[in-house]
């Protein structure tokens, strides 16, 4: 097992829809490991596989942080969603940023194990958030994308500002 970098916000493997994983074997169950150690070491609750470099749909979720309790999801698809949250998220791949995203409170979704068997999920509350936030990587979008315009326009002159500094160095 082992720790993998991040990529972080403006990668473009984060804006690209992930490929549905086809093939079932080592290699995802490797890459499935890996992103628990790599979540780990970064102190989050969930992760997706485009932040490793990986276009594929596979992410991992344990809003409780207690080892051996992580969710793996290939493949999800959401089945349902219902009731309404506003929680602060974060997310490793858009460092030191955190904002309130509205979000549906319950949701449904099936998809694979690492293994290819199908599983059913059903979540509220912290896993509930974590698991759009999840899903919604693997669409390409970031919880940014969900905030208010003007939120995101102060955000984007940040990031603007930063890159601006590392180029000048
Ligand atoms: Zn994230």
């Amino acid at each position: 097992m082992s720790v993998r970098p991040l990529c972080v916000a403006p990668h473009p493997v984060l804006r690209r829809p992930a490929r549905l994983v086809e093939v079932f074997g080592d290699d995802i169950q490797r890459m499935a490991r890996d992103m628990i150690e790599t979540m780990y070491a970064n102190d989050g609750i969930g992760l997706a596989a485009p932040q490793i470099g990986q276009d594929l749909q596979l992410f991992i979720a344990n809003p409780s942080q207690e080892r051996g309790r992580e969710v793996v999801v290939v493949n999800p698809v959401l089945e349902s969603a219902e009731g309404r949250a506003a929680v602060v998220e974060g997310c490793l791949s858009v460092p030191d940023v955190w904002e309130r995203v509205r979000r549906a409170s319950r949701v449904r979704l099936r998809g694979q194990d690492p293994a290819g068997e199908p599983l059913a999920i059903e979540a509220e509350g912290l896993m509930a958030i974590v698991l759009q936030h999840e899903m919604d990587h693997l669409q390409g979008q970031l919880f940014i994308d969900r905030i208010s315009w003007w939120r995101r326009c102060r955000l984007t002159g940040r990031f603007y500002f930063r890159h601006r500094i590392q180029k000048r160095k």
